[in-house]
């Protein structure tokens, strides 16, 4: 038995992918065992997920082979889905085996969170994953070819989006802009089109600018989105939704896109949770778990406001870094990195050519924006592949 520590990073979103990364480039030699496990041998862009679903992009734009990005000759990766995490004899049970680890990076992403909602987690379709939004865009479409069979069921072409934060306003962005052309490919009259976007909280974009919250909506509500703000709903069933004071919606289509929580599996494991997220120490670790890093939307930190930070790529890239530093450390027995996080900005996009965004102390809408979000993806390309990731995803060039 080799006495070389063992470091199991679960999930290769992109606070798992940022740390595996790093760590390859930090560690020695024969320093640490390092596996890597995923549900699927590819990565995929969450940011990116919501032009797939509505069918303005490839869904092989948002994604790229694990084995493309890592150095199988420094770390293993493993492509199972854990199905447990049992810290009392430091164990990872997988769907078809078990790996024994010393320190452990969890950053499995999150779930959907219906607060509740009777029908939603039945009903409702979410943007989580490249499987997920395969199966939205396929739905949308037949949608359309329902219609065609049976003309007086305009619930077919009833759309609804529940959440108008970061992912409710990105999709309904680009579903107002493929809607148009859905209409044209299968000869139905754009005025049946229906498209809600429905939000519980007095604003749309909750927290953000105002100034660029009302471009957004008035940019969106020009591309025939119907926003309805302050409005919870109630209910989703087969045949839709019910919002406000019991009105109904009848739509065969609705995305919840309103919340996210941490993952069952770390509440099941006996760590201590809010919301299935971990509030994590100033290093990134579990409480009372000295071995247990959480990074990304599993984890839970607070600026120095007190309020907690948005669950984001960006924070999870960041925090990846410093796990993977910390991990080198404890290691090295050196003294852990405290987390800070740099907020770098955050740009929204609103479909094709529009979006809106606070960066550099700056507000920026229309088409400026719009740049300033693709820059960001090819930013974060080329930090995990490089040059070649960068030209391969071509649509950006
Ligand atoms: C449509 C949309 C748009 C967004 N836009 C932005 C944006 O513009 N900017 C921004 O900063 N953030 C954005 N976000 C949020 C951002 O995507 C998340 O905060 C980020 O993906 C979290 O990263 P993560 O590493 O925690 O997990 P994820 O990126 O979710 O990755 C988790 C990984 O774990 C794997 N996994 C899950 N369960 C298991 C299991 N049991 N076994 C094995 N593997 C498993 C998954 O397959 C996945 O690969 C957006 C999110 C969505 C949905």
């Amino acid at each position: 038995m080799s006495n070389i520590p063992k470091i199991v990073i679960l999930g290769a979103g992109y606070g798992g992918v940022l740390t595996a990364l790093r760590l390859q480039k930090e560690l020695n030699y024969n320093e640490a065992d390092v596996t890597l496990v995923n549900k699927h041998d590819y990565h995929y862009f969450t940011t990116h997920l919501h032009m797939p679903a509505a069918g303005t992009d490839k869904t092989e734009n948002a994604r790229v082979s694990i084995s493309k990005l890592i150095d199988e000759f420094k770390i293993d990766f493993v492509k199972s889905t854990v199905v447990q995490i049992r810290t009392q004899d430091k164990k990872v049970i997988l769907e078809d085996g078990t790996l024994s680890y010393d320190y452990l990076v969890i950053g499995l992403g999150g779930e959907p969170e219906t607060f509740g909602i009777p029908g939603m987690l039945e009903y409702a379709m979410n943007i989580r994953s490249i499987n997920s939004v395969r199966l939205i865009r396929e739905h949308i479409e037949y949608q359309f070819a329902r219609f065609k069979r049976e003309p007086h069921r305009t619930d077919y072409l009833t759309f609804v989006v529940g959440g108008a934060g970061f992912t409710g306003i990105e999709f309904v962005g680009e579903l107002a802009d493929r809607l148009p052309e859905l209409c044209k490919q299968n000869d139905v009259d754009p005025s049946l089109v229906k498209l809600y976007n429905i939000e519980a909280a007095p604003t749309a974009l909750p927290g953000f600018d105002p100034e660029l919250v009302e471009y957004a909506m008035q940019v969106l509500t020009k591309k025939g989105v119907t926003f309805k703000i302050g409005c919870p709903i109630k209910e989703c069933t087969p045949d839709g939704v019910i919002v406000g004071d019991n009105e109904e919606i009848k739509a065969a289509t609705v995305i919840w896109a309103a919340g996210v929580r941490g993952n069952r599996l770390i509440e099941e494991a006996g760590i201590e949770v809010m919301r299935g997220r971990v509030k994590v120490d100033e290093s990134l670790r579990a409480p009372g778990h000295e071995n247990i890093y959480v990074v990304g939307d599993n984890s839970l930190m607070f600026n120095p406001e007190g309020r907690p930070y948005p669950p984001t790529a960006q924070i999870a890239m960041q925090q990846g870094v410093v796990c993977a530093h910390n991990l080198v450390a404890s290691i090295r027995n050196q003294p852990l990195k405290k987390f800070e996080f740099k907020n770098k900005g955050t740009v929204a996009s609103l479909g094709k050519g529009e979006a809106i965004g606070l960066a550099f102390g700056k507000k920026y809408k229309g088409g400026v924006a719009a740049l300033l979000k693709k820059a960001i993806d090819i930013r974060y390309l080329y930090i995990i592949g490089g040059i070649p990731l960068v030209v391969k995803k071509g649509k950006f060039l």
